[in-house]
This record gives C-alpha cells, structure tokens and sequence, in this order.
C-alpha cells in the first residue's frame, strides 16, 4: 500500500474517534442547519490533526456546500445560526461557504459574529 492512502486510512481513523463526542455535542442534530438527513463528520482543515474544535457534524446537503461555488441564499439562511457557534469548525466553516454569497445580509452576518478578526477580513 503507498504511503499516503496509509497515511490517510489512519487519518481517517482518527478522526472516526472523535464521532461520538462530536454527535453528542451536536445533539445529534446537523451543527449547520440543524438538519438530519445523513449526518457524518465533516472535517474544517482536513490537513490538521484530527480534534474536536475541527469537526462539525453536518447534515448532506450543508455537504454539498461546502463543494458549492455559487450557493443559492435561501438555502444559506439556514446557516445563519452556525456563525455563533464557539466551535471553529462549525463558526468559520460556515461563514467560508456563506462568503460565497456577496448579499448583504452575509457581510452583516459574518461582521456581527464572534469569528476571528483576521478571519474576517480574508472572508470580506
Ligand atoms: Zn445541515
């Protein structure tokens, strides 16, 4: 087996670890839209070390998303909440696909939360 498909295979494992803590913490909800439809873990910063603060559980559709270049707004209100969340996986990986979306109810969302500053200025 190569090395990276190795690497990765325990990566994955790892982060396979955190999946209770993560879905209690979520309450078995999607931590985006509050959604339920095939929850699984999602990863912020893939290339970090597996940890509770860079995991969300999220519902498929907010999945789909985060591929998403052109995200249609009505579907982006749903994540309007995650933004105040304490965790960055949840809060800053939801105000990265709302970005995509130049409407001015975002840029006020975004302004308005308690993400990192320099965060925000990348993301505005
Ligand atoms: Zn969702």
């Amino acid at each position: 087996m190569a090395k990276g498909a190795q690497q990765n295979r325990e990566h994955q494992a790892a982060v396979q670890l955190f999946g209770k803590t993560v879905s209690k913490r979520a309450g078995f909800r999607c931590e985006w839209c509050e959604g339920d439809q095939e929850l699984r873990l999602w990863e912020y910063q893939p290339d970090r070390e597996p940890g509770e603060e860079n995991l969300a559980l999220l519902c498929s559709s907010c999945r789909e998303l985060v591929g998403t270049k052109n995200p249609d707004p009505r579907r982006l209100r749903s994540l309007r909440n995650a933004l105040w969340s304490q965790i960055p996986a949840v809060a800053e990986g939801a105000a990265v696909v709302l970005a995509r979306c130049k409407e001015p109810w975002v840029r006020e969302a975004i302004e308005e939360s308690f993400i990192d500053e320099g965060m925000k200025e990348r993301l505005l």
